[in-house]
């Protein structure tokens, strides 16, 4: 639900973002182009063919007119004069006696007479001595804003790729988080309990198992304890299922605060948990049925510190205060060969029977050696 919100929410940013940097990009395009317009396209407004025509063709009246003589130094202040006008551009070009072209302005770099729109051989009584040529320039302009504006298209779609590749990478990456975050939580999920957060049962099991074979490996020696909290179909039916889960988690939490970070807690049933006590490798010079009984003292005494710390505990359930008691069963385990891991749990559970059977808030320990109960006054 609020990972749902959260993906919304970045989304809608990401589109925000798309939303902004194209409205940006097109400004700065558009501005670009108006400016492109005012300076070049909307200079000579006053443009269409026919005046052009009609204007090249005044030019050259007055070049027969204005123009007495074949020489450079009358045709070339001509030229020059007519090339001021708005969109037409006048050159002379003549030939030298080697046959090389040449133009009468000096800043001419290179004469191409194909593409002037104009053309007008001058003539000199029955001579040739050259050819006026006019360029309607406003035509240039055009082909350039053509190509500019094709330039601009490319340049868009260039951009609207270059955003959707974005947006695809972040959703992509987004989509990727997403389920690695639902598969961290299946996973979590599946291995610990909904309620408490403790390991769940199969797990603990699983996690029993392996502790046993890894004690029977080393000789280390691990304890077991189980415990269960006393009449709480009782407590359900006086206080409700709410309070009941209420209470479960108290007890849970007493639970997790009394174990050392490397014992291994699980809510073995839906009232019972197990904790499996491990030794903490201090104990390595000692003898095995030593550490044994010193690692057994251990667990009753987690066991001792659980119980009198939930009985002691109030739970405030529709304005009243509330208590849970636990009974509790203790057995051992010193790396004997051979061992099933259900041998260690079936002597918890009768310990734990018995605590019951004695009257519940008590704490009983399988002793191995004497194969017998011992109840622990707390
Ligand atoms: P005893 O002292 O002999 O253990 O008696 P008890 O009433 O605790 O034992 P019993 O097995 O008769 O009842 C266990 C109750 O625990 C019944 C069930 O409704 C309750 N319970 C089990 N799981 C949950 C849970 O997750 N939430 C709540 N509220 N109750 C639960
Ligand atoms: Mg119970
Ligand atoms: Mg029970």
């Amino acid at each position: 639900m609020r990972l749902s919100l959260l993906k919304t929410r970045f989304i809608g940013q990401l589109i925000l973002f798309i939303m902004i940097s194209w409205f940006l990009f097109n400004f700065l395009l558009n501005r670009q182009s108006n400016i492109m317009h005012r300076y070049f396209i909307e200079k000579p407004a006053s443009y269409n063919l026919e005046r052009a025509e009609r204007l090249a063709s005044s030019i050259y009246q007055s070049f027969r007119q204005e123009v007495s003589s074949p020489v450079l130094s009358d045709i070339r202040p001509f030229v020059t004069k007519y090339n001021d006008i708005p969109f037409l551009s006048v050159n002379f070009v003549y030939q030298d006696d080697d046959g090389l072209m040449h133009s009468v302005l000096d800043d001419v770099e290179e004469i191409n007479i194909l593409s002037a729109e104009y053309v007008y051989p001058i003539n000199f009584g029955t001579k040739e001595i050259g050819t006026l040529l006019i360029y309607d320039i406003n035509k240039e302009y055009k082909r350039g804003l053509e190509e500019y504006s094709h330039m601009m298209n490319v340049t868009r779609l260039f951009f609207a790729i270059l955003l959707l590749l974005l947006l695809s990478i972040m959703l992509f990456r987004e989509y990727n988080n997403i389920i690695e975050h639902q598969k961290r939580v299946a996973e979590y999920q599946a291995v610990h309990d909904g309620l408490t957060g403790l390991y769940s049962h199969q797990y603990f099991k699983g996690h029993l198992a392996k502790e046993i074979s890894r004690s029977e490996r080393y000789k280390h020696p691990v304890s077991l304890i189980m415990c269960d909290v006393d009449n709480f179909k009782n407590f359900n039916d006086t206080y409700g299922h709410l309070a009941g889960d209420k209470a479960l988690k108290t007890v849970s939490n007493i639970i997790s605060g009394n174990v050392r970070s490397f014992d291994i807690v699980g809510r073995y049933g839906g009232e019972e948990f197990a904790m499996l006590i491990i030794e903490s490798g201090i104990e390595e010079a000692e003898s095995i049925s030593k550490r044994l009984k010193s690692l057994t003292e251990q667990a009753i005494e987690i066991a001792n510190r659980i119980k009198s710390e939930v009985e002691q505990t109030q739970i405030k359930v529709e304005g009243k205060y509330v208590g849970v008691t636990l009974s509790m069963g203790v057995s051992s385990y010193n790396g004997e060969p051979n061992y099933n891991p259900e041998t260690l749990i079936n002597q918890a559970d009768q310990a734990l029977y018995r605590s019951k059977e004695n009257g519940r808030n008590r704490t009983t320990v399988y002793d191995a050696d004497k194969k017998d109960f011992r109840e622990i006054a707390s």
